[in-house]
């Protein structure tokens, strides 16, 4: 199994990190011809403006849309899934969503005084709880009819689907808890 990693920016290391710990070969992924070669995406942490121009100019912007309407699993956190959302507030301007999950997010909606911080969260089919790391995190403020809300804080969905692929707003890659990488690879064996 070969899982690609978006590696124009941001937290992709960690990401690669859990996937070789799960034992699969991870692509980090910075041309087109390396997204061609992955079978399933993470789309990492970071700064999803500058993402998001990186992903146009490199014609993965596209083919990611192509690829995920024909059902290939995709997994985004943090800043991946501000560019996964189907509307953002308080983004750049230009920076167009990836439409690939009915959501719409605020940038870094969590307001200043908790730019970042840890909560325990139950997320469902989990037995126990999963640390969820925040770091200027979107908040999720719609969730369309066909998205599945897989956890909450607060009465807020951190953590969806739809389909074959999944966000979070918080930073599975640095809880120390594979569960979420394990989950997302029985996806895509499955796909
Ligand atoms: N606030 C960042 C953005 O808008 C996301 C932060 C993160 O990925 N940790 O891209």
């Amino acid at each position: 199994m070969k899982v690609g990693v978006l590696a124009l920016q941001g937290a992709f290391k960690l990401h690669v990190q859990a996937l070789k710990r799960l034992g699969v070969e991870a692509i980090e992924v910075r041309t087109l011809e390396n997204f061609e070669a992955s079978q399933a995406l993470i789309i990492p942490g970071g700064e999803s403006t500058t993402m998001s121009f990186l992903l146009e100019s490199s014609g993965i912007f596209e083919a990611l849309q192509e690829r995920s309407n024909n059902g290939m699993p995709i997994l985004g956190t943090c800043a991946g899934m501000i560019l996964l959302s189907s509307k953002i507030t308080d983004g750049r301007n230009d920076q167009k969503p990836l439409k690939l999950i009915d959501i719409e997010v605020r940038r870094n909606g969590y307001g200043r005084q908790i730019d970042s911080f840890e909560s325990d969260l139950m997320i469902k089919g989990f037995e126990n709880f999963f640390k969820g790391v925040f770091i200027r995190a979107p908040l999720v403020e719609s969730v369309g009819e066909n998205v599945d809300v897989l956890a909450e804080l607060n009465g807020q969905p951190i953590m969806c689907r739809q389909e074959s692929t999944i966000v979070t707003s918080f930073h599975p890659e640095l809880a120390d808890d594979d569960r979420i990488h394990a989950e997302f690879l029985e996806m895509v064996s499955n796909s």
